[in-house]
């Protein structure tokens, strides 16, 4: 067949056209590669960011006081890395003063190689995204089959263990998360007296307080004399009566 018809070297989906990229790859790596200045200067700034202010503006990063955001720090040497890794694929006489990566594109996508090149410009670019997220928003999700802690954005679906590459369904990791911290929980107030009210939200809902008042008419639990005459019920009691989770009380 033609050379037209050959499938795009990045997303291995789309035919590309008359180079090595599909118009929608060829499209994101140029304007990524004419922002590769930007994402420097974010970079730079990000270096210093976590790490307390550098003293008197305009000084240089190393000027910072540590320590210094070291993911920044491995995504500015990875980006240097690209950067020489994307001019050693060009011919020699390529490289001449006054001519930035940019200005090289339509070179670039004529080598087979630009899928990888396109492919790590785009998860330099991702990495760099996510450095920008508050950590707050990630949090764990315990340990990777391979011994790696896994940490997730709360609302994502998928996450790949950045050690080993297995991807972990976030959402069922958090449920399961949940409810070792609910059991860890209920154990340690097993003997509080707590309110019907209480005991529907330390069990996240579990067990209802109108279920709790029922056991109680029928006899199935003792309630407590609590403050202002109200009944309150020992947590261990009631989860005895509730029975082994997941079945029927
Ligand atoms: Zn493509
Ligand atoms: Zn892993």
């Amino acid at each position: 067949m033609s050379r037209e018809e050959r499938t795009c070297a990045a997303c291995k989906t789309h035919p590309a056209h008359l180079s090595w990229l599909c118009v929608g790859c060829r499209g994101d790596f140029e304007s990524q590669v004419q922002r590769l200045p930007r994402l420097r200067d974010e970079l730079e700034a990000a270096l210093v960011k976590s790490g307390g202010r550098p003293s008197g503006g305009g000084g240089s990063a190393i000027a910072a006081p540590l320590p210094i955001n070291l993911n920044a720090s491995d995504l500015l040497a990875d980006l240097a890395a690209w950067q020489r890794r994307a001019w050693s694929l060009l011919p020699a006489g390529a490289r001449r003063p006054g001519v930035t990566l940019a200005g090289v594109v339509p070179t670039l996508v004529l080598l087979p190689l630009v899928g990888d090149v396109a492919g790590e410009l785009w998860w330099l670019y991702e990495r760099t995204r996510r450095l920008a997220e508050p950590p707050a928003e990630r949090v764990g999700l315990g340990r990777c089959t391979c011994g790696a802690d896994l940490l997730a954005p709360l609302d994502a679906h998928r996450e790949r263990c950045s050690s080993c590459g297995t991807v972990h369904d976030v959402q069922a990791l958090l449920a399961e998360r949940t409810a070792r911290a609910r059991a860890v929980a209920e154990a340690d107030y097993a003997d509080q007296l707590l309110s019907p009210a209480a005991i529907e939200a330390l069990t996240g809902g579990r067990v209802r307080a109108e279920r709790i008042r029922q056991w109680k008419r029928r006899g199935k639990l003792e309630s407590h004399p609590g403050t202002a005459g109200r009944p309150v019920y020992r947590l261990g009691d009631v989860l005895e009566v509730e029975g082994p989770r997941g079945g029927r009380a």
